[in-house]
């Protein structure tokens, strides 16, 4: 049966084609793809430690130009619910991650037309200042695409540019599904093409840079688009061994203009063994347990995952669309230990920084995510002012303020 050699194949050690992989994701019982992925997950992790991040997920703007459909974060332009929030509000966030053990900010937002080159270059450098040794995760390629075409630099400038000012690895985001018929019906195909997403994570690996991949998936792609998704991936990584880890979560479809119904855990975990078997040449895959829960996290450990994301300490963008799961370093830890691993702290290098943090030193339990802002909250913070806006809008709410 064909299953049976292409399992065979996987189990030597083989590379599966997009054909096989596509055959093999349709086909096999979801324990025989589970038991694949953790025989690769234990070749290349035989110590059994399952890794995690201490950090902080900051979504520094929700007003965004790009208006994807299938997103319920964002606001537009002129919006009352639109923020950014200042430096004094990051550098809190900073401390307050510090304080928990964290080591890094992961920096996403809006394609926000208001917030030029110079607004992250100045953020960056502000936060370098005062942080030295604090590592900044931040921008994923369709945001430094939207400042390539804000600025008018080409993209390895724009990433010459932010690493000069601070940045230090770039998140994986906005790769949604590298398909561009997928990318046309999400309204996604203008941010960045598939092609240029990779084109940004090509330039970034040039530029020394470690970057992370992603996929959302359970929206309108098939399931060989899914495939051709991670085998584009394989492909980039081949090329330049510039992607650490690689993360894939379902579209939350609540409050967004597709909407739909959520892919179950049965689906989550398929496409989780799926991604460990194709991607061979990526040593790390996350459990999403912030869209799945804790105990399909857990299970993620048994499906190819070998490490268990960023506590996060905050979360806005999978919340907006209905999505809030919640767990600290101490359930994290606990989650890991109970499936049979050995849990410890990392960076976004994946070099080992040591046991679980609150084992060491007292740190406050954490039972809920902070929000980039409290509700209601529509201060504008001071320094925008020496910023030229290029909205309507944006420059309006300059003169008032
Ligand atoms: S997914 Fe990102 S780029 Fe798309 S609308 Fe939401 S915030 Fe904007």
């Amino acid at each position: 049966m064909a299953i049976e050699r292409i399992a065979d194949k996987v189990r030597a050690g083989g590379r599966v084609t997009a054909a096989e992989a596509v055959e093999l994701y349709r086909l096999a019982p979801a324990p025989v793809l589970g038991r694949l992925a953790d025989e690769i997950r234990a070749r290349k992790h035989p110590e059994r430690i399952v890794t995690y991040i201490i950090d902080r997920n900051v979504n520094y703007t929700n007003v965004c130009v790009a208006k994807c459909n299938f997103c319920a974060f964002y606001r537009p332009v002129g919006s009352a619910e639109g923020y950014v929030l200042g430096f004094d509000e990051l550098f809190r966030k900073i401390d307050e991650t510090i304080a928990v053990g964290g080591v890094q900010l992961l920096l996403q937002g809006g394609h926000n037309p208001d917030l030029p080159l110079s607004w992250y270059e100045d953020l960056f450098r502000a936060i370098k200042e005062r942080y030295p040794a604090f590592k900044l995760h931040a921008l994923s390629p369709p945001e430094i695409i939207h400042l390539s075409r804000l600025a008018q630099l080409p993209v390895p400038e724009i990433i010459a540019r932010l690493v000069a000012a601070g940045m230090d690895s770039v998140p994986g985001g906005g790769a949604e599904i590298l398909v561009d018929r997928v990318r046309r019906l999400l309204h996604c195909y203008g941010k960045a093409t598939a092609d240029e997403w990779l084109d940004v994570m090509r330039h970034a690996h040039r530029a020394g840079l470690r970057t992370t991949a992603t996929m959302m998936y359970g929206t309108v792609e098939t399931d060989a688009e899914r495939i051709e998704h991670l085998t584009r991936l394989r492909d980039l990584q081949d090329e330049t061994g510039g992607f650490t880890a690689f993360i894939t979560w379902s579209f939350q479809p609540d409050f967004t203009e597709i909407g739909g119904a959520e892919a179950t855990g049965i689906d989550y975990l398929r496409t989780l063994a799926i991604a460990r078997i194709v991607l061979d040449n990526f040593d790390n895959l996350q459990a999403s347990w912030v869209t799945q829960g804790g105990k399909v996290g857990q299970l993620s450990l048994a499906y190819g995952a070998n490490d268990m994301g960023s506590v996060m300490i905050e979360e806005n963008v999978v919340r907006a669309a209905g999505a809030s799961y919640c767990m600290d370093e101490a359930e994290i830890v606990r989650n890991v230990e109970d499936a049979g691993f050995v849990a410890k702290r990392r960076n976004m290098h994946y070099e080992i920084l040591g046991d679980p943090i609150f084992r060491e030193r007292e740190v406050p339990r954490m039972l809920e995510l902070a929000t980039a802002r409290a509700d209601g909250d529509t201060s504008v913070p001071d320094e925008l002012v020496n910023y030229p806006a290029r909205s309507r809008a944006g420059k309006q709410l300059r003169v008032i303020s």
